[in-house]
């Protein structure tokens, strides 16, 4: 790592060197690479995340360039995923820069999300918003949404098993068609401020949450734009939501007595385990595979950051377990924590 390109973040409390490593080996997908994903692709590229990943359809227009500061005049008719590309490499080469020069589908959001471990939604419409919503649930995956109307501009971290979803706070998507950004007017410094908030908060899920950083995880930041005025208002798991009826089902530490699942891939859990956890991979849940654990006990599972586990909750309940939680932070914050304790 480059220490005197990040010296000014890694002096920050809660930060460190080793939330600089942490920072260094996550992988953030930008869903849009347009008003939001701008911004928010600039600040996480700058900051150092190992993998950005972009995905967009769309080309550079000139109507864009107001707000969409990834690109200038240069790039008009440009694929935006190749023009923003080229600009983050030379922001820092250190980053690997992952373009998927797509629309997200439901064909394909899945696959796209698989090697990610957070989603910053920067999509302008509400069918791509539920759809980042409900892949991102099947995977277990935070997603760091924001959204942009008018004047106002809301930020949010929406994590099935943790906190609400984005299902839970809008089940429905609004009956007037209501247009996008491309339709509807936006001021694109307020691009800025929603897309920067979402930089931020995608940073702070990659840290220590027993730190300093309280992620906008059950909160939702409402920003108006015309005079200023914000709010952070509470939000909780709806009961009806097909995602938050499943409710919290994370530990922060492991108790005494509890079996627990590795569900890493194996050569993950030769290299380091927690002691007397089964290696499981994911893969073979997936395939059907039940572990030869007591189904009434109660289980903690954890993969390496806490992102993947949801998907193992959902299979191992499907196999008959009936207490099963997943590790808050998974092994790496596990390993640090213990470190900490033992070291
Ligand atoms: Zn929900």
């Amino acid at each position: 790592m480059n220490s005197g390109r990040y010296a000014r973040q890694v002096t920050l409390p809660g930060v460190g060197v080793d939330g600089q490593e942490r920072l260094a080996s996550a992988r953030v997908l930008c869903v849009g690479a347009g008003g939001l994903g701008s911004p928010a692709a600039l600040y996480l590229t700058a900051a150092g995340i190992g993998t950005v990943g972009l995905i967009d359809g769309d080309v550079v227009m000139e109507s864009n360039l107001p707000r969409q500061v990834l690109y200038d005049s240069n790039d008009l008719g440009r694929p935006k995923t190749q023009a923003a590309a080229a600009k983050l490499r030379l922001l820092n080469p250190q980053v690997k820069i992952v373009t998927h020069d797509h629309w997200l589908e439901p064909e394909n959001a899945q696959e796209v999300f698989r090697g990610y471990d957070v989603i910053v939604d920067g999509s302008d419409n509400f069918a791509t918003k539920y759809l980042v919503n409900d892949a991102a649930a099947a995977l277990g995956l935070p997603v760091v949404w924001g959204s942009i109307s008018g004047h106002e501009g809301r930020v949010s971290v929406f994590c099935v098993g943790r906190g609400p979803c984005y299902r839970c706070v809008y089940p429905e998507p609004p009956s007037a068609p209501v247009g996008h950004c491309g339709e509807n007017g936006v001021l694109g410094a307020l691009a800025g401020v929603i897309g920067a908030a979402q930089a931020l908060e995608a940073q702070k899920l990659c840290f220590k949450t027993d730190g300093v950083f309280r992620p906008l995880l059950g909160r939702m930041l409402v920003v108006d734009g015309a005079t200023f005025e914000t709010f952070v208002w509470e939000i909780q798991p709806n009961s009806q939501c097909a995602h938050g009826s499943k409710g919290l089902r994370a530990v922060s530490r492991l108790e005494p007595g509890v079996m627990i699942v590795d569900v890493r891939p194996a050569d993950e859990w030769r290299k380091a385990h927690v002691p007397g956890a089964l290696s499981w991979p994911l893969e073979a849940l997936e395939r059907g595979k039940t572990p030869p654990l007591e189904r009434s006990r109660p289980c903690v599972v954890y993969c390496q950051y806490g992102a993947q586990t949801w998907r193992a909750v959902e299979l191992l309940e499907q196999q008959g377990f009936r207490d099963v939680r997943e590790l808050l932070g998974g092994f790496t914050r596990w390993s640090h924590e213990s470190s900490v304790a033992f070291g």
